[in-house]
């Protein structure tokens, strides 16, 4: 991999800059991407914006920003990329600055006072290498302020054809992704979460290896096709549409159980009966459950400190299996009637083992 040290002045970098809000943003005479279509918005407000240009103004340094170098030799921003739309923006005449009591934008600036801003040199790191090594250099250098999220950087790493049509489908607010799955997904599509979800559920958690492999598909067509296939697959199998089916974890139960004939009538009844159920903790725990039969989905509720104290004294401190004594805090509480048998997290249901019978009983 190599990393070069470039000084860039700010009239290169503000050289046929074009803000096409979600479609992109570009600067350095177009070869820089300082915003990729549908990433995220600019999101510093007035104060951090006028800082910027006021460190400009003062010839004072700013952090060093990191570009990297794409296969066609344009560069995309990894680091900087509000600092520079700030810059730009000014430059533009968008906002105007306080200069000594005065709001001035750029073009109320006198000549001296623009070249000093036109001259002024940016500290700008640009990297190329393999993806591999982009990828593992920009989490590191990704640090605080402009943080992207892991999938920005992949989106960076893997840019391309693929990666382009894929952002139409899964990254602009209100995108066609958004509109068949916010019921179903957290997080945001223009902060990638769509993307990274879809994209990890397809290639069963191998997202960088599966983007590597499609870089430079044509289109995106088949990971929406899976996408549509999934959300199809809910709401044809879990047919009533609940709040806390948000954030389940679908593509993988898709893949995995997506050939298996359902009975939806079953299934809601099901699901009504474990809604009621106070032992089940987590409501969304109950979508892997019905296919999975795990309990460990739905958090069963644990004795409480005051059941396991009050049953111990009954128990006089005598394990119920093996018939020892022992303290407290070497047993553990168990439920006589398993929760899946129709026990209940009561004290009439408990029974206080030591930590070898419980095991022996739970079969672990
Ligand atoms: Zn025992």
């Amino acid at each position: 991999m190599e990393i070069q040290l470039k000084e860039i002045s700010v009239r290169e970098l503000v050289e046929n800059f074009e803000d096409n809000a979600e479609a992109g943003v570009v600067g350095y005479g177009g070869k820089l991407d300082i915003r990729p279509p549908y990433q995220r918005e600019f999101i510093y407000n007035d104060k951090q914006r006028d800082a910027v240009i006021d460190t400009i103004t003062k010839e004072f340094p700013l952090n060093v920003m990191y570009w990297a170098v794409r296969e066609d030799g344009n560069f995309e921003i990894i680091d900087g990329q509000q600092r520079t739309i700030s810059i730009c923006q000014y430059f533009n005449g968008d906002f105007s600055v306080d200069f000594s009591g005065n709001k001035l934008a750029f073009h109320n600036l006198t000549n001296d006072q623009k070249d000093q801003i036109l001259n002024y040199k940016l500290t700008v790191y640009q990297c190329s290498g393999t993806d591999r090594e982009k990828l593992d250099w920009f989490k590191t250098i990704n640090i605080a302020g402009e943080k992207l999220t892991d999938q920005e950087l992949r989106n960076a790493v893997y840019s391309g054809t693929w990666v382009t049509d894929a952002k139409k489908y899964f990254s602009k607010s209100g995108c066609v992704a958004y509109s068949i799955g916010s019921d179903y997904l957290n997080g945001t599509p223009i902060r990638q979460d769509y993307l990274e979800t879809v994209i990890n559920w397809v290639s069963g958690g191998e997202i960088e290896k599966y983007m590597s492999k499609h870089q430079h598909d044509q289109n995106a067509a088949a990971l929406w096709r899976y996408f549509q296939d999934v959300i199809t697959w809910v709401e044809t199998t879990f047919t009533q549409k609940r709040k806390f089916m948000k954030g389940v974890d679908w593509g993988t139960l898709y893949n995995k159980y997506k050939d298996e004939q359902c009975n939806t009538e079953k299934i809601e009844k099901e699901i009504a009966k474990l809604i009621l159920d106070d032992d089940v903790t987590k409501k969304s725990g109950i979508y892997p459950y019905i296919l999975t039969h795990d309990e460990k989905h739905l958090s069963i509720r644990a004795f409480s400190d005051a059941i396991k104290q009050k049953v111990y004294e009954e128990q006089k401190g005598v394990c119920s299996k093996c018939r020892e004594h022992f303290a407290l805090e070497e047993m553990e509480a168990d439920h006589i009637t398993p929760w899946h048998e129709g026990g209940k997290t009561i004290s009439e249901n408990c029974q206080m083992l030591c930590k070898e019978c419980n095991r022996r009983k739970s079969g672990k």
